[in-house]
């Protein structure tokens, strides 16, 4: 997708502050962090978001939660607790759509 912001990150055109990057997804710094831990993985295929996942995405939704797992243990948020959560559509927030996930942690977040 030419215009698509995290399409454009992930092939180098926008820079980010990359934590992580495979053949499959890259995860780099939120440049707004709502926590001291706040990374955005995000497969290099475009992908609208949640409610556009097909039975051939199962693969990447899965090495996703992995990535974020190893993150999290880079990142020494593991023991404490993290949180990982996908926005869909306006009333979560979701304001780039192109799928992502949060992995937020390293401090007490709020219940949701
Ligand atoms: P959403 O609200 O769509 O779930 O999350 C989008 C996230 O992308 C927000 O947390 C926002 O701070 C982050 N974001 C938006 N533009 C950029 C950017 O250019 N670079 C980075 N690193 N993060 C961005
Ligand atoms: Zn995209």
């Amino acid at each position: 997708m030419k215009d698509c912001l995290f399409c454009k990150i992930a092939r180098g055109e926008v820079k980010s502050e990359t934590v992580y990057s495979d053949e499959l997804v890259i995860a780099f710094n939120d440049i707004n962090p709502q926590a001291p831990v706040h990374i955005l993985i995000v497969p290099k295929e475009h992908i609208e978001g949640v409610t556009t996942l097909e039975e051939k995405h199962k693969n990447i939704i899965g090495h996703i939660l992995l990535v974020a797992k190893r993150l999290a243990g880079e990142k020494s948020i593991s023991e404490d607790g993290f949180r990982v959560l996908v926005n869909s559509g306006s009333n979560a927030g979701q304001v780039v759509e192109h799928l992502h996930f949060h992995l937020l942690g390293g401090d007490r977040l709020k219940p949701i």
